[in-house]
């Protein structure tokens, strides 16, 4: 079992960077840069988002989890599944999980949240 705890919730900045793009004051280019290794990772770790892109309306759209901790060593900063995540936390009494969403089609990306993940 995992519970997650200290969630920032990043949906007011997405709002705000979304507005933006709309009024035509970001690029595309500029929001859209999620590089190989994260398109990668969303594809092989992660999740539907479940709604489309943001951008360009794909339904595509992914959802992926990295994790984060000192103790973790080479495994902290990489993308992992819930089930990795339920069995990591059991080892790693305490981890930071960032939720990210990811579009492979036009590669827009965003932190949506982070949160602590606690064995519970
Ligand atoms: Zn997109």
């Amino acid at each position: 079992m995992v519970a997650y705890r200290n969630e920032i919730n990043h949906q007011w900045e997405r709002q705000h960077v979304l507005q933006q793009w709309r009024a035509g004051l970001l690029r595309r280019e500029e929001i859209c840069d999620a590089d190989f290794i994260l398109v990668t990772a969303s594809t092989f770790h992660g999740g539907p988002a479940g709604y489309p892109c943001p951008i360009c309306g794909s339904d595509r759209l992914r959802s992926v989890e990295w994790i984060y901790g000192e103790d973790l060593g080479r495994m902290s900063g990489t993308a992992r599944n819930l089930e990795e995540i339920e069995e990591i936390v059991q080892r790693y009494p305490e981890i930071t999980v960032h939720t990210v969403e990811v579009c492979p089609a036009c590669r827009w990306n965003f932190l949506m949240k982070a949160c602590t993940a606690v064995a519970g």
